[in-house]
């Protein structure tokens, strides 16, 4: 059985069906609580579905019926979906809606649920996770006064979020990075474009001025803290100059991951006809910003070779005596230990790395400081 399900899934279902003849069923983000019920209905019937209907509210109130059953050290928790930003390349707010914000208590009494069943680490995710909005009695609940409730919560450890948009980097959310010590210094804030000609072609609705001043605000907030982003090369009309411009905020931030693509049309989206770049400058372009930023990774992991690290146990490795865990800043630790368990917050000495992680050694009772 081939299920398609997802954003482009739900703006394309129709074509895909005509298109693809081994394709069973299309199903939208929406409609994810039904799959079990559909797969069920598919066997018996043998007929094809394409179930892209765009209820959110219900889902979620189906979602909920759903006992949570996760049981990870670090866990997802869902708390706001869709988009009202609409930028011209994004076909998020044509496949998921308006933004949604799920109730205050069902996200704390959840969250409360995934602590009882093991997790140490929440990661709060949304489209616009910072966009979080809900009101309940004349109260106003935004994404800190989530972090500042589950920072409450005994037994969780760390708090995360993405994805993020510029426009709501609000104060309030910037002094949790001062007040919530549970939350990581660690965000990712998709930026896109480092040229203010580009990100207005893009209708991202914010400048480089902007965004550089949102992370000077982080900073003074939380001096350790970095940051990762998204990053579109090639957008249509992009030019050597609007290039260089978002080398320079690389070089300006030191960002220290990125999830960076040659700009791919999306069917429907006001962007889609527009005329595309030469392929080969936009490879070039892609590669040389990749260089510049696994530098800033590489130079990062650097700072704690020979030092202690905070490291949250996720697992041992299969067939080997060496357990896995993550820096607060994601960096995955590979290390050697006589004794640790999974969920605890351990001190990893390192003592090799890698672009992509940390290798040490953990040793009980040694009485020197994490990093
Ligand atoms: S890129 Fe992000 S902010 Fe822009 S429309 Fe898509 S989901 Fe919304």
């Amino acid at each position: 059985m081939v299920i398609v399900a997802g954003c482009v899934a739900q703006a394309e279902s129709e074509e895909m069906i005509k298109r693809e003849p081994y394709i069973d069923m299309v199903i939208g983000p929406q409609s994810y609580h039904k799959i079990g019920d559909l797969i069920l209905s598919y066997q018996r019937k043998k007929k094809k579905f394409n179930e892209t209907n765009f209820d959110v509210i219900k889902k979620f109130d189906e979602l909920e019926k759903i006992p949570i059953s996760q049981n990870k050290i670090s866990s997802y928790l869902t708390i706001q979906e869709g988009c009202d930003k609409f930028c011209n390349f994004c076909v998020v707010p044509y496949t998921r809606g308006p933004e949604y914000s799920r109730p205050f208590k069902q996200i704390v009494e959840e969250a409360n649920i995934l602590v009882s069943n093991g997790a140490r680490e929440i990661t709060l995710l949304g489209q616009n996770v910072n966009a979080y909005n809900f009101f309940e009695n004349n109260k106003k609940y935004k994404l800190s006064s989530l972090i500042r409730e589950l920072n409450d919560i005994q037994n969780l450890k760390r708090i995360r979020y993405t994805t993020s948009h510029p426009k709501d980097m609000s104060d309030d959310l910037i002094n949790c990075y001062k007040n919530c010590e549970k939350l990581v210094p660690f965000l990712h804030l998709p930026i896109q474009s480092g040229s203010d000609r580009i990100l207005k072609l893009m209708n991202r609705k914010h400048d480089t001025k902007y965004y550089l001043e949102i992370i000077e605000k982080l900073k003074i907030a939380n001096s350790n803290i970095k940051i990762s982003s998204d990053f579109i090369i090639g957008y249509p009309g992009e030019t050597e100059k609007d290039y260089k411009d978002t080398i320079d905020v690389i070089e300006k931030v030191g960002f220290i991951n990125s999830y960076s693509f040659i700009f791919s049309a999306r069917p429907g989206t006001p962007a889609a006809n527009k005329k595309i770049n030469n392929l080969e400058t936009n490879k070039k372009r892609l590669k040389d910003l990749q260089n510049i930023i696994e530098n800033f990774q590489l130079r990062h992991n650097e700072t704690s070779l020979n030092e202690f690290c905070k490291v949250l146990v996720e697992n041992k490795l299969a067939n080997q005596e060496k357990y896995f865990g993550r820096t607060k800043f994601m960096t995955p630790v590979i290390f050697q230990s006589d004794n640790c368990k999974s969920g605890e917050i351990i001190n990893v000495k390192i003592t090799s790395f890698n672009r992509n992680n940390l290798f040490g050694f953990h040793k009980i009772n040694n009485n020197e400081k994490a990093a």
